[in-house]
């Protein structure tokens, strides 16, 4: 992953400026947060199926290798081939060798967000091979030259009318088509591309070790022709991404699409078991499964070990207050939201992206949408922690926090550095309610889209002495 250029303040504050952003997640993220809550309240047992998917994915995080070996095993009994990569390099080295080797020239792709981490396109492109991206989502990004902005929904950031206009520039629609005009010439545009293509890429929901099958949830049906129609299918599977059994993946599905979209199960579910047999006459004649690595070891063996349990849903982006207002592209990772901010310093180290952990209220609702329940909060505060040890953090908030831990254990100075912030502030200019409306320094980013609360004349412990006081 390259971490971008610029701050993550100085993305934030785009995102906010966006109008076409905050109406096209104002739009989407209620759609979304709405399905979940009312597909959860038609489940009988959700909470329960909920702790058992947490239970399931610890378990396998925590026997990885063995389920790695298993899956290796009967996937190559089924005829797969298996390959495993460190990291991205050697991944996309992989894919590139697996298309010379078969004389690929057009490549068609389902969704995968590992392939954007392992930015496989443009190392595809640059030795010359056409790739064509197949999800519709993916589909916009490709021809606009974007990037996805969400786990699920690769085009939240754009309002309908910016997909009016790209499509009436590049596929020739009216500058008013309905969305069903619309996916028509998508459909119509990808059409070629699967018949022609010589190799399909996909990525995968889950492995199932049992079986050694790689399994593929998708809307839009592209997943299964990606993976049947071409002679060559590429998985590209995290190696997290284990459900040990097939009775174990039922409940991870239960839950997988109730919470990314709010449907009991998503349209298509493809379970790919190998290449086709005789006498099978659909299927590819190749399957090749790349396991890739790429900083997941790293994560296992630490305190965020529990962040590879996610099942990449994107429920915890829906809910999270700073996603719903900046969107993905602020976070710079191809991992946005709560999520992202800790799975992209797990995989690619703090330094570059010591930022990220701070893109957070800490409010929790990320733990509470999360069909695993992953502790997020719990893994922003070492991050934190770690980035302050690290001597990563601002000058400003290292000193402040220093003082302020002097300031907490000794209460004299904790009252007068009280008092002191509460006279200061009359000097700060308020609203009309009386709230604060703009501090100095580093505190300034509070103020600069919101008002602050003001502190109280009396602390709460002056006024309960007080009251003692008056009751004897
Ligand atoms: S952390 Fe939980 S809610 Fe967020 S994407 Fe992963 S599984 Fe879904």
């Amino acid at each position: 992953m390259h971490p971008p250029t610029t701050t993550f303040q100085q993305r934030a504050h785009q995102a906010l400026q966006d109008r076409n952003l905050q109406l096209a997640l104002d739009r989407a993220m209620h759609h979304f947060v709405d399905g979940r809550l009312n597909a959860f309240a038609r489940l009988p047992h959700g909470e329960a199926l909920r702790d058992h998917a947490r239970v399931i994915r610890a378990n396998a995080i925590a026997r990885l290798d063995e389920h790695l070996e298993t899956f290796e095993r009967n996937a190559r009994a089924n005829g797969s081939m298996v390959h495993w990569a460190r990291d991205d390099e050697e991944a996309r080295a992989l894919v590139l060798k697996i298309a010379r080797e078969n004389g690929v020239q057009r490549i068609i792709k389902s969704k995968s967000m590992l392939s954007e981490e392992i930015e496989l396109n443009p190392a595809l492109e640059k030795e010359g091979l056409d790739v064509l991206e197949t999800d519709l989502g993916e589909f916009i990004v490709q021809l606009a030259h974007d990037h996805p902005s969400h786990i699920i929904a690769p085009v939240v950031h754009w309002p309908l009318e910016r997909v009016q206009k790209l499509f009436h520039e590049h596929l020739g629609t009216p500058l008013d088509a309905s969305i069903t005009d619309l996916t028509a010439a998508a459909r119509r545009a990808l059409r070629n591309g699967f018949l022609q293509a010589d190799m399909g890429i996909s990525g995968a929901n889950f492995a199932v070790a049992e079986t050694g099958s790689v399994v593929l949830v998708t809307n839009e049906g592209n997943g299964r022709f990606v993976t049947t129609a071409p002679r060559i299918h590429v998985a590209l599977v995290g190696i997290e991404r284990m459900a040990p059994t097939l009775r174990e993946l039922g409940t991870l599905l239960q839950l997988l699409a109730r919470s990314a979209t709010g449907q009991p199960l998503s349209v298509y579910t493809s379970i790919v078991t190998g290449p086709r047999r005789s006498p099978q006459e659909d299927g590819p004649e190749q399957v090749h499964i790349i396991f890739i690595d790429n900083g997941r070891t790293q994560a296992l063996a630490g305190e965020l070990a529990e962040s590879l349990y996610c099942i990449r849903c994107g429920a915890c982006l829906n809910v999270c207050p700073v996603y719903r207002r900046l969107g993905g592209h602020a976070y710079g990772s191809v991992y946005p939201g709560p999520i992202g901010i800790v799975v992209t310093p797990a995989l690619d180290g703090l330094f570059p992206w010591h930022e990220l952990p701070q893109a957070s209220t800490l409010c929790g609702a990320c733990t509470e949408a999360c069909p695993v329940r992953i502790d997020i909060p719990r893994m922003l505060l070492k991050l934190r922690a770690d980035t302050v040890d690290a001597g990563l953090a601002p000058t400003w908030l290292r000193h402040g926090l220093k003082l302020y831990t002097k300031a907490a254990q000794h209460p004299r100075l904790f009252r007068l550095g009280r008092k002191l912030a509460a006279w200061t502030q009359r000097l700060a200019p308020r609203t009309p309610q009386g709230w604060v409306q703009s501090m100095p320094g580093p505190l300034a980013g509070w103020t600069d889209s919101r008002a602050f609360p003001p502190l109280a004349s009396e602390s709460f412990s002056e006024r309960w002495e007080k009251r003692r006081r008056h009751e004897r």
